[in-house]
């Protein structure tokens, strides 16, 4: 029930702060951190429904804060702004500021570092980043950033008005089979219902057995796991009746894992779109399916080829300036990527709206004609072609030729092997030489996700 006194709307009586004074539980007195969490989430309460105009001023205010702090800390950004005039700063100029690549953070570490990050920042925090297009990188941040981190999941809670008392599930990377008392970073200061933990490298099987023991009310992994788990759950007639919302993260959400959860479990999918070096970057509008941009933590463009921004219903590249990481100031990064810029959402809030996320850039088929596109291969299809497929995976080496790995329950026909290759054809738009490899198995990748089409000519 919502209780519509709580300081935060949507926040339930349940979610209230433990009181830190002793003898005080009632109305409670929040600890130091809870409160500055509170607070700042009431900030983001008034904030999202400012005009996009009142909004984007906001954000130059604060950007041409994080410019004079680069400047004067950071060599790397000293050299590159050097005679810009951070309270001066408009669209025009600000579109001429260069775009740090991936491959700049990876070459500039030590020059990207800030000399002086405020002491109010707290420590400096590493964040990785798995390197599933090759080289790894490194990225620092500060217990700022990730305090912002803790108020933007807390901020997907509240608007997807989930019951804080109930029971949630993870199953990701870097855990073990287990429980703990808090749902999230943000615990230990807002009490909620218990989190069971699994590892996303047991297999589907022992997960479904896990999920049904544990019954939670939500569940929280990479969409090709969920995919994965639905089906499964289809087959064996599973049903998960606790279960209430599903969602993801770490990975595009394709269309069809909506269908699939509906038919599963009848449950919706939340998506959250996120990146480890810039945390949480837009998350799921309350009431469609599209995605707010956090313009509260970071300034997102979708840019085009030409590095114009994008019009609503164009897909373009996306490039973040994070608004508080004064460890590692990232202005105008390209993140590896595409989405279709969005228009006003009719929910009123201002925070502009991403309409999808179309794909990573080693997901994006390049056709030698220049066209580029991210296909989809519903697995219909291939158990159409041929019934003995069982998982398969696409990996595009050369502009000419496409690797089909393929694993089959028993050896595929000549026939099957050339509706197979028709299916492809048709699907890719382009007659591509295709060799077909059949493997006992296909092992995920980093972090254990699992990718259907993978490019290694998309760069
Ligand atoms: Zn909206």
């Amino acid at each position: 029930m919502l209780d519509e006194h709580a300081g935060v709307k949507g926040m339930t009586r349940e979610l209230l702060p433990p009181s830190c004074i002793e003898g005080i539980v009632w109305p409670p007195a929040p600890s130091p951190r809870a409160a500055t969490l509170l607070a700042m989430q009431f900030e983001l309460e008034q904030s999202q429904w400012l005009p996009p105009a009142d909004l984007r001023k906001r954000q130059f205010a604060q950007i041409a804060v994080l410019l004079r702090h680069a400047m004067a800390s950071v060599p790397f950004h000293r050299e590159r702004l050097a005679g810009l005039d951070p309270d001066r700063l408009d669209e025009a100029a600000w579109l001429r500021l260069p775009i740090l690549e991936r491959t700049d953070v990876q070459e500039h570490f030590e020059a990207l570092k800030s000399s002086r990050l405020p002491p109010s920042h707290g420590r400096t925090l590493e964040y990785g980043s798995s390197g599933s297009s090759g080289r790894p990188i490194r990225v620092l941040g500060s217990e700022v950033t990730s305090f912002f981190w803790q108020v933007l999941s807390l901020r997907d809670h509240l608007w997807h008005r989930r019951d804080f008392a109930a029971r949630h599930a993870a199953i990701r990377t870097k855990l073990e089979r287990g429980r703990q008392a808090g749902w999230d970073l943000f615990a230990e200061v807002l009490p909620t219902g218990p989190m069971s933990l699994l590892g996303i490298h047991e297999d589907i099987d022992t997960q479904l057995d896990w999920l049904r023991a544990e019954a939670p009310s939500y569940l929280i992994t990479h969409p090709s796991n969920l995919r994965a788990l639905a089906k499964r759950s289809i087959e064996r007639e599973i049903r998960l009746p606790e279960l209430r919302e599903t969602r993801t993260f770490g990975e595009m959400l394709r269309p069809d894992v909506r269908e699939l959860c509906r038919q599963a479990w009848d449950v919706p999918v939340t998506d959250i779109y996120s990146a480890e070096e810039a945390g949480v970057i837009a998350l799921q509008c309350p009431d469609y399916p599209h995605y707010h941009v956090q313009a509260e933590n970071l300034l997102v463009e979708v840019l085009d080829p030409a590095g114009i921004p994008c019009r609503p219903g164009e897909t373009g590249s996306i490039v973040v300036t994070t608004l508080h990481n004064f460890a590692m100031p990232l202005i105008r990064y390209r993140l590896r990527d595409f989405a279709v810029a969005g228009s006003a959402c009719p929910c009123g809030r201002g925070l502009p709206v991403l309409e999808r996320i179309v794909g990573r850039q080693r997901n994006m088929l390049v056709v030698p004609d220049g066209r580029r596109h991210w296909p989809s291969f519903p697995g219909e299809l291939w158990v159409e072609a041929c019934p003995a497929v069982r998982q398969f995976q696409l990996i595009q080496h050369t502009p000419e030729r496409i690797e089909a790995r393929v694993v089959v329950a028993r050896a595929a026909t000549k026939a099957e092997i050339e509706a197979l290759r028709g299916m492809l054809i048709e699907r890719f738009g382009y007659p591509f030489l295709i060799d077909f490899s059949f493997v006992d198995r296909i092992e995920p990748g980093p972090n254990c996700k699992y990718e259907d089409f993978v490019s290694h000519v998309a760069g």
